[in-house]
This record gives C-alpha cells, structure tokens and sequence, in this order.
C-alpha cells in the first residue's frame, strides 16, 4: 500500500505524529501546520524530515491545501474556547477562527482527504463547532462517530478525558460506518480512573458519614474510589512509567516548602504502586490545584500520619510532617512517558522544564490515538 500523506494541522510537539507512528500505518506528514515556536523547536527536534510551516492556519490558501493532495487529515485546534475552566466563547472566540476556516475549505478542496482525526476537550461535544463540524462533515459525505476517551481505556493509569471524533469518506468502496469494528474497550469512557474535577462517574449516593472529611479534605467516598482504582489490574502501576530514580535530580523536583505548606491539601499525591494519576496540564510544575499529580518518594511515611490533624500543629511541625513524604513533581519525560510518547521523543536542550510541562499539557495520548487511528484506517 502507498503510503497515506497526512496533513497534521494545530501540530504542537507532535503527539499526531507518534500516533501514526505508533499505529503501523503507512504514513507520510507531508505538512505540519503550528504557530507555537517553542511546540515547533521540538517538533522539528524530533522531527527534522518533516516540512513544518510556523505560520496561521487561516493564512494558508485553500490553492495550497490542494497541492498536498492529502490523504488524511489529523488535528487538535485550540481548546480554551471549550474547556470548562475557559470562558467557553466556542465560536465567538477568536481562537475558533482557524477551525472554521478549515470547515470552509473542506468542501472546497479538488479531492477530499479519506480521513479525519479530531482531538479536543471536554466541553467541546457540546460547542456550535462541533455543531458545524458534524453539519460540514454530512455536507461533504462523511460517515464520522465520536468519543469521549481517557488514557485509562487503554490501561494507562492517567486521566485525561477527551472528545475524538473519526470521519471516513462514504465513497471508500465497502465502507459502512465504523460501529461493527470498533472493540468495547474503545467505546467506553474510561470510567475507571477519572479523578478529576468533573471527570467523576456517576457514583452511589453516599451517606453523610462516609461524606464527612477523614482527613486532607477526602472523604470515604474518596478514598474508596481511589482504592478501587488502584486495584484494578487492567491499569498498569505508576512505577512503570518512573525514570531511573538515580537519574532524577529530587532537588530539582521536590514541591518546595512554601508550596506544600500552602496548598498541601489540594495535593493530588499517588505512590509508584499506584494505578492512577490526575490529568497533567500546562501549569503542572507553577499552580497546584488540577494540574496534574505528585510522587510520594519515602514510602515508609503514612499519608495518614502526616494529614491526621494537621491543622492543628504549628507551622514548624506541619512542615516537617510534610517533608517526611518526600513530595517531587512528576519529571517531564515522565509526564511524556504517561502521555504515552515514546523513548525516541526528546526534548531540545534549550526548552526549560516549566516549558516542557506546557507543550506537554497541550498534547495527547499518543497510545490511545494510535488505538483510534487503527480503527479509522482498518
Ligand atoms: N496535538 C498537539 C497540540 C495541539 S494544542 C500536540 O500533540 O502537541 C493546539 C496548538 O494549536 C498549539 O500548539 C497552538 O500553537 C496551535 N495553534 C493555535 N491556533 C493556531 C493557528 N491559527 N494556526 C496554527 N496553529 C495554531
């Protein structure tokens, strides 16, 4: 088979192109579309055969587009129009524009690409974009199905609940839809591990006794559900996604004191036998709250001990219970290594690690798109 050319659009560090990689797909990304230059120095980084234009989407002419003469077409637009922490402007917000040019063009192009994948948040299934997508989609004789997935679908322990839409065109001689194919271990939304704000299945009601704070503001219904994620084998274990520890500088990665002492509470803290982790995002490394999970390194240490009253000891001593857990960051080639990029991924010199943590936050589960885009293609 000919190699498919892909056009990956909104590119960032890559996490489209380690999918495809990933997939076994025969696959070539004759364009990488980002204005993002730190995103494009690891890109092309990683991937210095591959034509990346620094340049806006809605700058690209649609005469252009046709000289691609593309097969495929992946891509993740902007999200902070849709994400719940966002103003949620959907398609007023000016970062919607490119998209809705790309809608524009479609119809437009000499030959249609056979295939689209579609990345976004949550929150973006119900936007007027994904109104328009689907409507442009129809237009254009797609047959398309979308999901809601989290890496935990396909056995990492990491929460990161997206909206993937797969569109086919309906002239691929035999094609109908891809229901038929697609396994249940895809369909479903990940229900296991969604710990965030948010992400949460629908859980019993619970009584107000096991609604009541034990300590570190969880309640029981808390930590029962983090109990069960971690018993649930078909998540691997944290560990295995652990750089050497000799390799880590902990100097580098421990929360420092003023942090722990202020926001200890919203702490998302998981050892390495754990099966869980907490959406990893921009800000992981700078802001606490949300942004992704921290390692607890000295094991001997309780969680209990250390969380167990602790509001009412004295700063000195609250510090010092704290320190005993040894709290560190994730490091980001660990981040990499649960977003599912793989060992060849590395980052530039030059690109600090607060810098590494926002490309990374931006990106994708390459494990879980690979899966989809197998799915799209068989
Ligand atoms: N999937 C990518 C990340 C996508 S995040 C990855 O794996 O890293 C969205 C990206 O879209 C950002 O990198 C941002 O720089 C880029 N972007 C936003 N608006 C754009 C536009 N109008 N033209 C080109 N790129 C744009």
């Amino acid at each position: 088979m000919e190699a498919l050319r892909v056009v990956e659009l909104y590119s960032g560090i890559g996490g489209m192109h380690y999918a495809l990689k990933g997939s076994g797909i025969s696959a070539q990304v004759v364009a990488a579309v980002d204005i993002n230059p730190t995103a494009n120095l690891v890109y092309q980084h990683n991937f210095p055969d591959t034509p990346l234009w620094n340049k806006t989407i809605e700058g690209i002419t649609l005469d252009v587009f046709d000289k691609l003469s593309f097969d495929m077409l992946v891509m993740s637009p902007p999200c902070q129009p849709f994400t719940r922490i966002g103003l949620q402007g959907d398609i007023t917000d000016a970062r919607t524009k490119s998209f809705l040019y790309i809608l524009h063009l479609l119809p437009r192009l000499c030959r249609r690409p056979r295939f689209i994948l579609l990345e976004n948040v949550k929150g973006f299934e119900t936007s007027s974009a994904r109104e328009r997508l689907v409507e442009t989609l129809k237009d254009c004789g797609y047959l398309f199905q979308e999901f809601m997935l989290s890496p935990t679908s396909v056995g990492i322990p990491n929460s990161r609940l997206r909206y993937f839409l797969m569109a086919k065109l309906s002239t691929e001689t035999g094609s109908s839809g891809f229901s038929a194919q697609v396994p249940d271990v895809v369909l479903q939304s990940g229900s296991s591990g969604q710990d965030t704000a948010g992400e949460s299945s629908s859980q019993p009601e619970a009584s107000s006794q096991e609604r009541r704070v034990l300590y570190k503001l969880e309640t029981l219904v808390d930590i029962q559900r983090k109990s069960t994620q971690n018993r649930d084998e078909s998540l691997r274990q944290i560990q295995d996604f652990l750089e050497p520890q000799t390799e880590v500088d902990l100097q580098q990665y421990l929360i420092p004191p003023r942090t722990l002492l202020r926001y200890c509470l919203l702490l998302d803290i998981v050892q390495p036998s754990c099966r869980r982790s907490v959406c990893f995002t921009k800000g992981y490394g700078r802001y606490v709250e949300g942004t992704g999970s921290v390692l607890q390194c000295h094991l001997e240490t309780e969680m209990q001990s250390v969380f167990a009253g602790l509001e009412l000891c004295s700063e000195e001593e609250k510090l010092q219970r704290l320190l005993n857990l040894q709290l560190r960051y994730f490091t980001p080639r660990e981040v990499a290594n649960l977003m599912g990029f793989p060992q060849s991924f590395s980052f530039p010199g030059q690109i600090s690690t607060p810098q590494r943590y926002r490309v990374l936050g931006n990106s994708l589960n390459v494990v879980l798109v690979s899966r989809l885009l197998q799915l799209l293609v068989s």
